[in-house]
């Protein structure tokens, strides 16, 4: 079973191409982002401490979200299905965090994979980017609208803006990854693990691209 890192800049796609592979291979496909949303949700403690991070587009705390991955690597169907991490790790701190929560649960890291998207067409993405209350799916208005303005296509769910994605939250989060994500760049490289994967075309064009990727590898 293989395990991939899913890294890259907010709106680089990490999350549509985790969703597709999942929907393919049945991948277990982790989120911190998901998880924090849906804590904020909840009401939990955790919730309640990433809430004024996440609104303003900064990191929440290295050990709130290491305790939540460590915790679902646990989890059997990883060890059996294998895993894509999307959006974690997101610091260098975070990173060796993995490592221990890897070592712990027996996994081994494969590769990991850097979606590559200059930044207009980030901002265009993030910006234009709609969610269902529902079930999740993700739709964009300008690339790939619902057939309907603000109905899910798959369960008639209603479309919302994800308050982090206005224009001067999202300038905020790019900037977030530049600080202290982008490290991760050369550390992973470093190690041999990184392999870079163009992220700027349509959904199907980008994930043909990685799906023959991942194959190769
Ligand atoms: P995402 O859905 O991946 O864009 O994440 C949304 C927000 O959740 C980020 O802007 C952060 O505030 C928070 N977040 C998600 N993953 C992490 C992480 N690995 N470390 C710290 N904060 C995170």
């Amino acid at each position: 079973m293989a395990n991939y890192v899913f890294l890259g800049p907010p709106g680089a796609g990490k999350g549509t191409m985790a969703d597709l592979l999942a929907d393919e291979t049945g991948i277990v496909h982790i989120s911190t982002g998901d998880i924090l949303r849906q804590e904020m949700k909840a009401g939990s403690e955790p919730g309640a401490r990433a809430r004024q991070y996440v609104d303003e587009g900064k990191l929440v705390p290295d050990e709130v979200v290491a305790a939540m991955v460590t915790q679902r690597l646990g989890h059997d169907d990883v060890a059996d299905s294998g895993v894509v991490l999307d959006g974690y790790p997101r610091t260098v701190n975070q990173a060796h965090l993995l490592d221990r929560a890897l070592k712990e649960n027996s996994l081994r890291l494969d590769a990991v994979i850097l979606f590559e998207v200059g930044e207009d067409l980030l901002l265009r993405r993030l910006t234009a980017r709609r969610i269902c209350r529902n079930c999740g799916a993700v739709y964009n208005t300008m690339f790939d609208p619902p057939s309907r303005e603000g109905v899910c296509d798959r369960c008639e769910g209603q479309l919302y803006q994800r308050s982090d994605d206005s224009e001067e939250t999202v300038r905020e989060r790019l900037k977030v990854y530049q600080d202290q994500t982008a490290p991760l760049i050369e550390f992973y490289q470093n190690r041999g693990l990184l392999v870079r994967v163009p992220g700027d075309r349509e959904k199907a064009a980008n994930f043909a691209v990685l799906r023959n990727t991942l194959e190769d590898l």
